[in-house]
């Protein structure tokens, strides 16, 4: 394969970005639409890594070619690198195939020296400008290049600003900056032990060396590492002619948009400088001027700016970012991208864009990342507001909130009957605090991750939340945290964003999301194109309105341990599980009976004419008592008391006794699922019969049910056989009382692997399989989750053990080919089976990609991803 070094711009088009890089590919690219763009060449990647294979060393092979294009350009150009009289400079840019907006170098005038500089500023009337462009290339070789400190210069400038009472670097004379031109050489001297570097072509080798090496510092590798692009692609160099935006009042330089990247709106969007150079713009030593306003400053480089971007855009079939220069009168343009847009942007520009017939609707959908959708489906803190941030801990799920502190999840449950909004912190949260984040507007804990318990149930909720935040001193006793110095007590108000991991003092104003026209419209696009039908994970009727509102078909999973978990219906949990005979046990569950009837009927008229998944009881049900720790300390605290009640210590034992007889080695892998419906039929009896009973009284009243029962855990097939022959029971029974034909379904869960690799046996008796993917990954990897992520799971990820968290994205190579291996063999056994999944995976988008190409049916996600999942199905499928 013959990839060329050095490639000039008039040769460079986009479809070679990955070799000329992004930036040096648009130059390419506009250079050849006949857009004003100063000439220059650009040195390939591959020369790049050439460069780092070759141990840091530029070839002289290398060498050559970058002489020549040199040659091509000072043709182009009309002008001489190093030519005493008027003289050619250049600047050096860096440019990556994925772009990494200021995190590599870039050095502008270089070619400039004692002699050059002279020739310079006899060229002009005014000297100034030439010693301007000199002091800011030692400035910017001297950080770039030479690694010297860029506070040292500044200091410099302020000592002649001090001196001659200026505010503006502006203000400073020719004769001021010769003087600072001569603090620097002598600054660069004393450094490094040379004198500053007077051979451009020497200056110009070092300076690509420089910016070949800028691809391994350290904020470019921080940068990514976070967006996850690949240290091995290396970055292309572009040398580019320079053009003058600090050549006097004819001349400036800025930066737009061709839509804003905040909301999208269709306008110019932008900054300028009048009379200032590359970085000024952004550097913030002085205030740029809004875009708008260079329509009367300078009207006809307006307009004609003004057309380029529509060109751009049009060209681009995209929004873009562009950046520009006036010199003396004539408009350059420097660099186009396309933007980086927040989620409101990106949904409304991919649907103008198809309005405008500029993109199809097929484009559009891929326009918008479903991971941020996020941010539109969440409140969030006005942008504008200025924040007192107390800590930072992981965004775990994204939203704003403000409450009062509360330590405990009862308290939190209480004050919110109370009608008062709290935030609910925690060291960490268990299944038992559910009810305190529900009742919670957020939650925070001092530990665990961003799959962390709270974090998965908040993500589920729609909440704010935020985990590990270790600067997070809680005292649970005192009711307080502390972070340094300031302490939090319960009550106090704070404020949190679950975003960006920011915990606030005080209140914050919020802003509502907004589902706008256009976001709904490309939902509506998404919907069309995808084949993946999209369900909800959803508990109550208030969970599974909020999903159908989002577009959901169904209820995949609905996990019916959350009702036993709710304040009020806990003793009675407690009882039946205290029961000594089955008769107790009986007793207690006729009372849960009812309140379980209704939670179903309330979910069976919400999803009115769409398929409900039940799953039976799974928890093993040591999780509906009392801790054992915090119960042998009472019953401690009890019995050394002479004065304590005899009857209440006696409770006390006779529980000890039976958490103590539940306690579970490995409650991951004990009992629970459906091997409590085998040994404990009663209580999965009371839940199908609250079920069928729920769906013939909602028959009754016009709603079309479309139960699914879901028996979990199943790894072998008898045990579906028994738990099905119990559901037909239970059904025929309530058919019969009820005189009504109520059409279930029977189907299991996937998430051990012996079932996954008996499926067509299990496919049988099932008429559906879900993929419980979180319990499928903890039983094929054999890792528990809770120990894991708080314990080595992040080394893993860090060190690349593995590749990526397999609890938040399906690890496809394993879990994967189980979940495919399932599919497989139960269609072979059973053509209709019904395929689906319901581990959080289903609302995440690679996993998402998978299941579409797996050949599900659906997934089931939490209803605030549920838009996200609509989107990635469809981006799976076009
Ligand atoms: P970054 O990728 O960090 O934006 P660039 O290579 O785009 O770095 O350079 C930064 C700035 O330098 C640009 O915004 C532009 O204003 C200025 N610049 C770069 N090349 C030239 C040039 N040939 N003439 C004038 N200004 C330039
Ligand atoms: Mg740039
Ligand atoms: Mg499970």
């Amino acid at each position: 394969m013959n990839r060329p070094f050095v490639i000039p711009f008039h040769e460079g088009r986009l479809k070679m970005k990955d070799l000329l890089g992004g930036k040096g590919a648009n130059l390419g690219e506009m250079t050849r639409a006949g857009l004003p763009v100063p000439p220059g060449f650009t040195i390939t990647t591959a020369a790049c890594l050439e460069y780092f294979e070759a141990g840091r060393i530029l070839t002289e092979e290398r060498k050559r070619e970058i002489a020549m294009a040199l040659s091509g350009l000072e043709q182009e150009a009309g002008k001489k690198l190093g030519d005493p009289r008027d003289p050619l400079l250049v600047s050096v840019r860096s440019g990556s195939v994925i772009s990494m907006p200021g995190m590599m170098d870039t050095v502008l005038n270089l070619g400039l020296n004692d002699e050059t500089v002279e020739g310079l500023a006899g060229l002009t009337d005014d000297p100034r400008f030439a010693y301007d462009c000199y002091r800011r290339f030692i400035q910017m070789f001297g950080d770039v290049v030479l690694g010297m400190a860029p506070y040292r210069f500044e200091e410099t400038i302020e000592v002649r600003k001090e001196e001659r009472g200026a505010t503006s670097d502006t203000e400073l004379s020719a004769e001021d900056w010769k003087w600072v031109i001569e603090r620097f050489k002598e600054e660069v001297e004393r450094e490094t032990g040379n004198p500053f570097p007077q051979d451009p072509v020497d200056q110009l080798h070092r300076a690509v060396l420089a910016v070949f090496d800028s691809w391994h510092n350290q904020r470019a590798r921080i940068y990514r590492k976070v967006h996850k692009i690949s240290d091995g692609l290396g970055t292309a160099v572009n040398v580019q002619m320079m053009v003058f935006g600090n050549a006097g009042d004819d001349s400036g330089t800025g930066v737009a948009f061709t839509r804003n990247p905040s909301t999208g709106e269709k306008a110019l969007y932008g900054e300028y400088l009048i009379n200032a150079q590359g970085e000024d713009v952004v550097a913030g030593i002085r205030t740029p001027e809004p875009i708008a306003a260079l329509a009367s400053r300078m009207p006809g480089i307006y307009e004609q700016f003004r057309s380029i971007c529509r060109r751009l855009e049009n060209h681009y079939r995209d929004m873009q970012d562009i950046e520009f220069t006036v010199e003396r009168g004539k408009l350059y343009i420097l660099q186009t991208r396309s933007g980086k847009r927040t989620a409101h942007a990106a949904v409304k520009v991919a649907v103008d864009l198809v309005n405008e017939e500029i993109i199809d609707r097929e484009t559009a959908l891929t326009r918008v990342d479903p991971e941020q959708l996020d941010q539109i489906l969440h409140r969030r803190i006005d942008p504008e507001a200025e924040l007192d941030v107390l800590a930072k801990g992981l965004p775990a799920s994204p939203g704003a909130a403000s409450g009062r502190v509360v330590f405990d999840a009862d308290i939190a449950e209480r004050l919110s009957h109370e009608g008062q909004k709290v935030i609910l912190i925690r060291p960490e949260t268990t299944p038992e605090d559910i009810h305190g984040i529900v009742a919670a507007r957020g939650v925070v804990t001092s530990r665990g991750g961003m799959t962390s318990h709270a974090a998965v149930v908040a993500r589920g909720m729609g909440k704010p939340c935020i985990c590990g935040c270790g600067e997070m001193e809680i005292n649970l006793k005192q009711k307080e945290f502390r972070v340094a110095e300031t302490v939090i007590r319960e009550g106090d108000e704070i404020s949190i964003d679950g975003g960006t991991g920011h915990v606030i003092s005080g209140s914050v104003p919020l802003i509502d999301p907004e589902l706008s026209e256009e976001f709904q419209l490309l939902l509506k696009w998404a919907d069309e194109y995808r084949r993946l039908a999209v369900r909800t994970n959803a508990d109550n009727p208030a969970d599974a309105a909020k999903a159908r509102e989002f577009g959901a078909e169904g209820i995949g999973l609905c996990r019916t341990e959350h009702m036993f978990m709710e304040a009020d219906r806990v003793p009675l949990v407690q009882a039946m599980i205290l029961a000594e005979t089955v008769e107790e046990r009986q007793k207690a569950l006729e009372k849960l009976l009812p309140l379980q009837k209704e939670d179903f009927r309330g979910i069976f008229r919400t999803m009115d004419d769409l398929p409900v998944t039940v799953r039976l009881l799974d928890p093993p049900l040591h999780e509906f008592l009392p801790d054992m720790e915090e119960l042998l300390t009472e019953w401690t605290r009890l019995s050394m008391n002479p004065d304590a009640d005899p009857q209440e210590l006696r409770e006390k034992e006779q529980l000890l006794r039976k958490v103590r007889s539940l306690h579970e080695m490995n409650p991951m892998l004990g009992h629970r699922g459906c091997r409590l419906g085998l040994i404990h039929p009663e209580i999965y009896v009371m839940q199908l019969k609250a079920l069928f009973q729920a769906a013939a009284e909602a028959m009754a009243e016009g709603v079309t049910v479309e139960p699914e029962i879901m028996i979990p855990l199943v790894g072998h097939v008898n045990e579906l056989k028994e738990m099905r022959k119990l559901v037909d029971e239970v059904a025929s029974e309530v058919q019969e009382e009820s005189g009504r034909a109520i059409p279930y379904t029977v189907g299991t869960m996937i998430e051990v692997p012996r079932a996954a690799l008996t499926a067509d046996e299990i496919a049988s008796v099932a008429d559906f399989f879900s993929f419980g993917t979180n319990d499928l990954t903890q039983t094929t990897f054999g890792y528990s989750r809770d120990d894991a992520e708080g314990k080595f799971l992040h080394h893993y990820i860090d060190h690349k053990v593995l590749p990526e968290n397999p609890f938040v994205t399906l690890d496809t190579d394993g879990v994967g080919k189980l979940v495919s291996m399932g599919v497989e063999l139960g269609r072979k056994s059973k053509s209709g089976l019904k395929t689906g999944i319901c581990g959080e995976h289903g609302g995440e988008k690679q996993s998402i990609r998978f299941c579409h190409q797996t050949g599900l049916d659906y997934v089931s996600c939490s209803p605030f991803r549920i838009p996200l999942a609509r989107l990635a199905a469809a981006q799976a499928a076009v």
